[in-house]
């Protein structure tokens, strides 16, 4: 542990940025460099599964995963509580961070560090730090005030994707960034690889920059409400995955679904495989990796997330559901064929 004392309020970082930004593999980047630090991070997650806690590598940090609502609003009673309980133990780490979920306005997040009055005492806000994805900014521009939010509140933007876009595509998206935020320092980066410091630790966090902005912004009021059109539905199976099958099937999913779909993460148990294996997706966009050894007696229960609008939860259910290894092909097919939703 670093020098800063007991007395010292504790920095807190607040991680936000749009679904399937990058947010969670800036946190693992953030947890496993060597840089002599810890933290006690608090997640906040969109869905009725958690997901990010499986992809959050196993740094001996202390987490908490919040998966009850959304800190922005519903739950924000209990990101102080958890606060108030860090505080306890603040001898045991140098900072903290929160990562929002991906529809979060992050202004009343951070007015919670301004109108509670203990945890107002026990910390201090380091910086709001924004992940933004390069590819999808302008559509997400058009279709989401958060979005807007995020950026507008950010201390530092972490513009990522790079390797998705062409340079003028990227010089295009700093800009539609800047007419949103002039302040805000950006740094472009790939699979959210920032140097460290450039998130962590820079007192960054201007309160007469966010009152200008925000006028109202120490009261505490806020009354946003989120488009209620964004949904989420999850799926857990015990069986094995057939990579094959959950291959085919989840192709299809996004070439048909895609639009409506703005964020998908998995992480899957494939047949005779001792490896967990962590699907992602943004719109059609997909990637996945292996993320490490089952854990002895660890549940071997595959999860799927979907967020987006007009879902329909019993089709992706039972297609997932096939995608176990050992479910009869002719059945499957039956199966799926039924809840097909009609084209267009
Ligand atoms: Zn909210």
């Amino acid at each position: 542990m670093s020098e800063t004392t007991a007395r010292e309020p504790v920095p807190v970082t607040v991680l936000t940025g749009y679904l399937g930004a990058g947010k969670t593999t800036l946190l693992n980047r953030i947890l496993t460099e060597n840089h002599g630090r810890k933290f006690a991070v608090v997640i906040n997650e969109f869905g009725e599964l958690g997901v990010d806690n499986d992809l959050v590598v196993d740094a001996d940090e202390e987490v908490f995963e919040m998966n009850n609502g959304c800190i922005c609003c519903t739950v924000r009673g209990d990101l102080i509580r958890i606060l108030g309980g860090l505080m306890k133990r603040r001898e045991k780490f140098d900072g903290i961070i929160v990562e929002t979920t991906g529809l979060a306005d992050p202004a009343p997040v951070a007015q919670t560090f301004f109108v509670d009055e203990d945890v107002k005492r026990a910390t201090k806000l380091d910086a709001i730090v924004t992940v933004v994805d390069a590819k999808h900014l302008p559509a997400r521009l058009a279709d989401s005030s958060e979005a807007q939010e995020q950026i507008a509140f950010a201390d530092i933007v972490v513009l990522n994707k790079m390797d998705l876009v062409t340079a003028e595509e990227a010089a295009e998206v700093e800009r539609r960034i800047r007419a949103i935020n002039p302040y805000a320092e950006i740094r472009r980066a790939t699979k959210s690889d920032v140097p460290i410091e450039a998130v962590i630790g820079r007192d960054a966090f201007n309160l007469s920059r966010i009152l200008e902005r925000e006028p109202e912004f120490l009261s505490g009021e806020d009354d946003h409400e989120h488009d209620s059109e964004v949904n989420s539905v999850a799926f857990e199976v015990e069986r094995p995955i057939d990579p094959e099958r959950f291959n085919a099937w989840i192709t299809q999913v996004l070439a048909s679904k895609g639009q409506d779909l703005l964020r998908t993460k998995g992480v899957l148990y494939y047949e005779n495989d001792s490896r967990r294996f962590a699907f992602q997706a943004v719109h059609m966009i997909a990637d996945g990796d292996f993320i490490g050894e089952v854990k002895a007696g660890d549940p071997r229960r595959s999860k799927i997330v979907f967020i987006g609008r007009d879902l329909n939860r019993p089709w992706l259910r039972k297609g997932f559901e096939a995608c176990q290894a050992g479910e009869d092909e002719a059945r499957i097919q039956a199966e799926i064929a039924r809840w097909t939703p009609p084209p267009g």
